[in-house]
């Protein structure tokens, strides 16, 4: 550590336990490591998530502390993966190699007794002689039977091991890229998914249509039930979003409230038609509170949605949607608004 990151690593530590102090943070570990990454920025999604739950008086207690590092330390995780598996990756491949070389050794011993013992033999050799040559080339090739015995034996054993390293890898990656809370594609799953579906639809001109969708006064219900239970309305209309898109689209949470779904080989009236689907599946249901069994009302949500056009980018089109979006909350939420709808095609005639 430089000296420079101590005095930076010493200032965010006493900034850290005094915002925990000010806030009624106990400072034990996972709470301090969040808190010190907070004060660092060093991850912006961290900080904007802490910053919004001060600013909404939200308690930030243990259980929020966890699923936060879930869901922003993730990525260290993987690093911490990928560096253990390195580790054991090479002394299973120095193992392999070792095996190989053995196999290879054995292999030209067993040769070089085979001359040796034959070496000796003319078409005069005595029978004895060649019997004494027999046995020696016998006892030869019996080692290396159970040299080999004992080589494959490593062989099933190393092979098992790189089974196991690279199921953790892939669990590993797939965890970097769900998200904690609904178990959906993350914002990192989301922007690999969208950067790949562009270049896709670039290439093989089928259309692309790209949803965007916010719960309507979602603060509100917060504020009236708790974050606790805003927080099983967010896993619900993540099913909903789930149940109701295709196997192929792409489903993820984008940001807190905010949800999207890559739509590739879909028209807009098909998207349309899906994204309305959801909307009244999840307008139709009644939430209630499990603990208690209290009414909670519904929720709504509004969406946007827009069709890829040749030359767009993941941000060209993504504010397309957003566009879309933000016209279905003005013109009074809980519905979808396409780049096809009437109101964004005036716009877009009037600009
Ligand atoms: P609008 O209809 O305009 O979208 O109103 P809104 O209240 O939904 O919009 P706003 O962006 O003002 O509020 C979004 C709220 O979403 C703020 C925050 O309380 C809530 N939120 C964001 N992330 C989470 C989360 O992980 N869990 C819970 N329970 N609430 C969250
Ligand atoms: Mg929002
Ligand atoms: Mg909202």
């Amino acid at each position: 550590m430089q000296a420079e990151d101590i005095e930076f690593a010493t200032e965010w530590s006493a900034q850290a336990l005094k915002l925990m102090a000010d806030h009624g943070v106990p400072p034990c570990p996972d709470n301090y490591a969040v808190w010190f990454r907070y004060v660092s920025g060093r991850c912006p999604e961290l900080t904007q998530e802490i910053d919004e739950r001060i600013r909404d008086n939200r308690p930030i207690d243990l259980d929020v502390t966890l699923d936060l590092q879930r869901r922003h330390f993730s990525d260290e995780k993987l690093t911490d993966v990928t560096l253990t598996t390195g580790t054991r990756l090479n002394t299973e491949v120095d193992q392999l190699l070792r095996i190989i070389e053995e196999s290879v050794g054995n292999s030209t011993a067993l040769g070089a007794s085979v001359r040796a013992a034959s070496a000796g033999l003319s078409s005069g050799s005595s029978p004895s002689d060649v019997l004494k040559a027999v046995e020696a080339i016998v006892t030869a090739s019996r080692k290396m039977e159970e040299r080999s015995a004992e080589l494959e034996e490593h062989l099933h054993a190393t092979k098992k091991e790189l089974n196991e390293l690279q199921q953790n890898l892939e669990k590993a990656h797939t965890e970097a890229r769900t998200d904690g809370l609904t178990g959906i594609n993350n914002r990192k799953a989301f922007d690999e998914a969208i950067d790949r579906e562009i270049k896709a639809a670039h290439e093989n001109s089928k259309p692309l249509c790209l949803i965007v969708g916010d719960i309507d006064h979602f603060k509100k219900f917060n504020d009236t039930f708790g974050h606790r239970t805003g927080d099983q309305v967010l896993r619900l209309v993540a099913t909903c979003l789930k149940n109701g898109a295709s196997a192929h689209h792409i489903v993820a949470r984008y940001g807190g409230e905010e949800f999207a779904v890559i739509m590739p080989a879909t028209d807009i009236h098909q998207a349309e038609i899906i994204a309305n689907q959801i909307r009244e599946t999840v307008q139709a249901r009644e939430l209630v509170k499990r603990s208690t069994g209290e009414s909670l009302g519904r929720v709504t949500m509004s969406m946007g949605i827009a069709l890829f056009r040749n030359g767009d980018s993941p941000t060209s089109l993504i504010e397309r949607a957003d566009q879309c979006l933000y016209m279905a909350k003005h013109a009074g939420r809980n519905r979808v608004i396409t780049e096809m709808s009437e109101a964004p095609r005036a716009q877009a005639l009037a600009s």
